[in-house]
């Protein structure tokens, strides 16, 4: 039995992972494979062009590929103090969340609201179970720093999961918070030399690999699948696509082409010297202040583990604009004048799929349409890396229940 994945990203390659001892061929337009996930040290300090941390408490399943790989010894932690966030709002940086009065209000009586069922915005589910300081204050920065989305658009069920069931299972979120078992282990993750280890590693183990070769249509008949490519045609018993959201749309659902896909750039900056005007993570700028940049982590802080240099000093700003709004950025947020040593630029489009109302029942109408297909990636269920490798997981487990043995 033939199995082709198309797409090498981290989607696909968690597919093939899982698919070992099956005979798999991945299909990867581009000249490597990992997707968004790269490690950059070309200019002699690390930069993740992508992805730069695992959310471990919502894949388990991550930690046993990890250790399969035989990545254990790479993984590093964010210490706690430097996991603190900060927001820029009202002209100010503050840490978050900043305990207002009005933030507190909302907070302490969250648990009288009743739950709803509904699907609703981000915006909507904020202001209904807490209030707009709320909203404004958390809901607003995770919604840009998960998803680069706007808060009044997006979908709470299908962005943040999580939140909306503790609401449905416990009724509110604040006593889900309390009554919920605790994951003890450390919330995020990275790896010593960067992300592109497990791509290096997956790709050790991967089978049969097609590097620059484009799917450009899929063909499907009663008993295989025919793949036109770039490099010609191919037969395959099963599919699974790993395709970003507007490739697979554009080759068989042109509902997915109704996704919207926000993009930005990121500029990666270094200093050689320290610069550490607030302790922590990094800090998003609210969508209040209608500024280009839209946050900053401080890399050399998150993961000194990856510092190359006596005294360095990493940043990665996320901007809807030039270099030089990130830096006048930098100089009114955090006062950094300093003449970058290195600065690296990269461009990020159509990364991520804005899952707005209805977002659930769009994906169910597609994912079973056709037998010999199954779908991954991360339009499907959520974005993060964690996400992607359980999606990826499931869309495994349900082909090979199909699969005649
Ligand atoms: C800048 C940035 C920072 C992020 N930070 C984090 C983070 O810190 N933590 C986290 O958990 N998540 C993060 N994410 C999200 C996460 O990295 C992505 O959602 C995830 O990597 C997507 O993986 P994927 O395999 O589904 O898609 P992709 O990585 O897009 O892979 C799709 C692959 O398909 C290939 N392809 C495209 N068209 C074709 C075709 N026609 N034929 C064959 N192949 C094709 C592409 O070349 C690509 O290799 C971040 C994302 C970005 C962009």
């Amino acid at each position: 039995m033939k199995i082709a994945i198309l797409g090498g990203g981290i989607s696909g390659l968690a597919a093939a992972y899982y698919l070992q001892g099956h005979d798999v061929t991945i299909f990867e337009k581009s000249s490597r494979v990992g997707g968004w996930l790269s490690t950059d040290t070309s200019t002699g300090f690390l930069f993740e062009r992508g992805p730069r941390t695992f959310k471990t408490s919502k894949c388990p399943g991550l930690l046993d590929l990890i250790e399969d790989l035989g990545l254990m010894e790479e993984v590093i932690f964010c210490e706690r103090k430097n996991l603190r966030r900060y927001l820029f709002i009202n002209g100010k940086l503050r840490r978050m969340p900043a305990w207002t009065p009005a933030l507190l209000k909302e907070l302490l009586f969250e648990w009288k609201v009743p739950p709803s069922y509904e699907d609703e915005t981000i915006y909507d589910f904020a202001c209904r179970r807490f209030g707009r300081t709320a909203a404004w204050h958390m809901f607003d920065p995770m919604t840009l720093g998960i998803h680069a989305g706007d808060m009044h658009t997006l979908s709470m069920k299908a962005c943040f999961p999580s939140l909306k069931q503790l609401e449905e299972e416990y009724g509110s979120l604040t006593k889900g918070m309390l009554k919920k078992p605790k994951f003890l282990g450390p919330p995020f993750i990275a790896l010593k030399n960067g992300m592109q280890s497990l791509v290096d590693a997956l790709e050790e183990r991967l089978p049969s690999t097609m590097l620059n070769t484009e799917v450009k249509e899929l063909r499907f008949e009663p008993d295989r699948v025919i793949l036109d490519t770039s490099r010609g045609p191919f037969e395959a018993d099963f599919v699974i696509s790993a395709l970003p959201c507007h490739v697979l749309g554009r080759l068989l659902f042109p509902e997915l082409l109704q996704i919207e896909m926000k993009g930005c750039t990121l500029v990666h900056l270094a200093y050689t010297r320290e610069l550490a005007p607030k302790r922590g993570f990094g800090y998003i700028v609210s969508s209040l202040e209608n500024h280009p940049l839209l946050g900053v982590i401080f890399d050399s802080m998150a993961f000194p583990q990856h510092n190359r240099h006596p005294e360095e000093t990493r940043l990665t700003a996320f901007v809807r604009g030039s270099v030089q709004d990130v830096l006048s950025g930098l100089r009114d947020h955090l006062g950094i004048t300093d003449e970058p040593a290195a600065t690296l630029v990269t461009q990020v489009d159509n990364a991520f799929p804005q899952m707005t109302i209805g977002h659930e029942a769009r994906i169910q109408k597609i994912v079973n349409q056709y037998p010999r297909l199954k779908i991954t990636g991360n339009f499907l269920y959520g974005v993060g890396v964690s996400d992607c490798i359980t999606a990826a997981k499931s869309a495994v487990e349900n082909l090979l229940s199909v699969v005649p043995n």
